[in-house]
C-alpha cells in the first residue's frame, strides 16, 4: 500500500491511523455484526459513538460547560446563513471583518437578510494582513462580529482574537484543532469538517448557550441551532459515518498526538520548514505579512509562471499531490493540515529545492 503526500485544501488528508482503524471496524463494528454505516442513529451503539465524539472534542478544546456542541450538515457555507438567522432575532446589524474570499462569502450571505456592516477590511492592500485591533470599527447597533480565523485560499490568519463587547463569531473551518485556543472568548465557532475534523459532510458548531434564544422567527427548523441543541443534533438522520470518523480523529489527536499543544508544535515545525524554503530563494514567493501567515495553508508563486504546469507535473510524479493554487488566485498552495506529516513537508521542500536548482 502506498499513501502519497496529499496537500489538498479540502477534503484533506486523513490520518492513516484513523483510516486503518476504520478499516478494521468497517464490516463488523466491535462485534455488533454490522458496520457503523448500517446502524440506526437512534441505536445505543451509535448514541455512544456520538456522545464519545462530543466528550473528546470538549476535552481537546477545553470547551466550557455553558457551550453547546452541535453536529450539523450543510458545510460552513450553510453557517454563513445560520449565523444571521440565529443571531438577529433581537435586532441589530450584523458586523463582519473582511480578509478574503471566505469572509466575503459570509458577508454576502448575511447581506441577503440584513445590511451587513463591514467593520474592518484589508481588501485595499490585497489581503496581505488582517485588520489591526485599532482598525476595527463596529456599527453602534452591532448584533455580533464575525470573522474568518484562517483564510484558506489567501493563506492569511489572525494573530490575535478581536476584543469586542458583542458576541464574537468565528469561521474556523481551516484552522480548528490545529492549535489550542480559548473557546470562552467566542460566542459561536463553526467549522466544516473536511480539513482537521474528518470527512466532508459534517459541520461542528460550538455555541454559548445564552445565544440559542436569538433566532429570527422565520428560521427554518433545520437551520436553527436551538433545535439541534435540544435534540442531540438528531432532528433528522445525521451523517452517521462522518460523525463516527470525526470521533476517531478526536481520539487520534488525544491519544496518538497527545493533544493540541503537541499538534501545534508539529504544525509550526511543518510550516516553518516550508516558509523558510520559500523565503530563502528568489524563485519562490509568498506575499503575506509574516505575522499573519497561516500555519495551515501556504500559497506560493514561482518567479516564472510559465513553469507552473511543469512544477505541478513533476511534483505529482514524485507523489506530491494537490499543490495547485485555488483557481481564483493561481500559483501553488500547500495545505498542511494535521494529517500532513513532517515527512510529507520534508518531501515537498526537498522537491522544491531540487526543482529550483534544475529550473531556476
Ligand atoms: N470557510 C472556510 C474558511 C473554508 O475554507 C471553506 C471551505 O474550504 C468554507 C468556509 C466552506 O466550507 P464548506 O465547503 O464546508 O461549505
Amino acid at each position: 500500500m502506498t499513501r502519497l503526500h496529499n496537500f489538498c485544501a479540502g477534503p484533506a488528508a486523513m490520518p492513516s491511523a484513523v483510516l486503518e482503524r476504520a478499516r478494521e471496524e468497517m464490516l463488523d463494528y466491535r462485534g455488533q455484526g454490522l458496520s457503523v454505516m448500517e446502524m440506526s442513529h437512534r441505536s445505543p451503539t451509535f448514541e455512544a459513538i456520538a456522545a464519545q465524539a462530543e466528550r473528546d472534542l470538549r476535552d481537546l478544546l477545553a470547551i466550557p460547560d455553558n457551550y453547546r456542541v452541535l453536529f450539523m450538515q450543510g458545510g460552513a457555507t450553510m453557517q454563513f446563513a445560520c449565523v444571521p438567522l440565529n443571531l438577529l432575532g433581537q435586532g441589530g446589524t450584523p458586523n463582519y471583518l473582511d480578509t478574503g474570499i471566505w469572509s466575503a462569502k459570509a458577508i454576502k450571505e448575511a447581506s441577503h437578510l440584513a445590511g451587513a456592516h463591514v467593520a474592518g477590511s484589508t481588501q485595499g492592500n490585497g489581503y496581505v494582513h488582517v485588520p489591526r485591533p485599532d482598525e476595527i470599527a463596529l456599527s453602534t447597533d452591532a448584533a455580533y462580529l464575525h470573522y474568518c480565523h484562517n483564510e484558506t485560499i489567501g493563506g492569511l490568519a489572525y494573530d490575535y482574537v478581536p476584543e469586542v463587547d458583542v458576541p464574537l463569531v468565528c469561521d474556523m473551518s481551516s484552522s480548528i484543532l490545529s492549535a489550542p485556543f480559548d473557546v470562552s472568548r467566542y460566542g459561536v465557532i463553526y467549522a466544516g469538517a473536511q480539513k482537521n475534523i474528518g470527512p466532508a459532510g459534517i459541520t461542528v458548531v460550538i455555541v454559548r448557550d445564552d445565544l440559542l434564544e436569538r433566532a429570527l422567527p422565520q428560521t427554518p427548523s433545520l437551520l436553527g441551532w436551538k433545535v439541534y441543541a435540544d435534540n442531540g443534533s438528531m432532528i433528522n438522520t445525521p451523517p452517521t459515518y462522518a460523525w463516527y470518523l470525526a470521533g476517531l480523529v478526536f481520539q487520534w489527536l488525544k491519544q496518538d498526538v497527545g493533544g493540541l499543544a503537541e499538534m501545534e508544535a508539529i504544525n509550526r515545525r511543518k510550516c516553518e520548514a516550508l516558509y523558510a524554503t520559500i523565503d530563502a530563494s528568489d524563485f519562490y514567493a509568498n506575499p503575506i505579512d509574516p505575522i499573519n501567515r497561516s500555519i495551515m495553508n501556504v500559497p506560493f508563486t514561482l518567479a516564472d509562471e510559465a513553469l507552473n504546469s511543469t512544477f505541478l507535473e513533476e511534483a505529482e510524479s514524485e507523489g506530491l499531490l494537490n499543490l495547485k493554487g485555488h483557481r481564483s488566485v493561481g500559483g501553488m498552495r500547500a495545505s498542511l493540515y494535521n494529517a500532513v506529516s513532517e515527512a510529507d513537508v520534508q518531501a515537498l521542500v526537498t522537491f522544491m529545492r531540487d526543482f529550483e536548482r534544475r529550473r531556476g
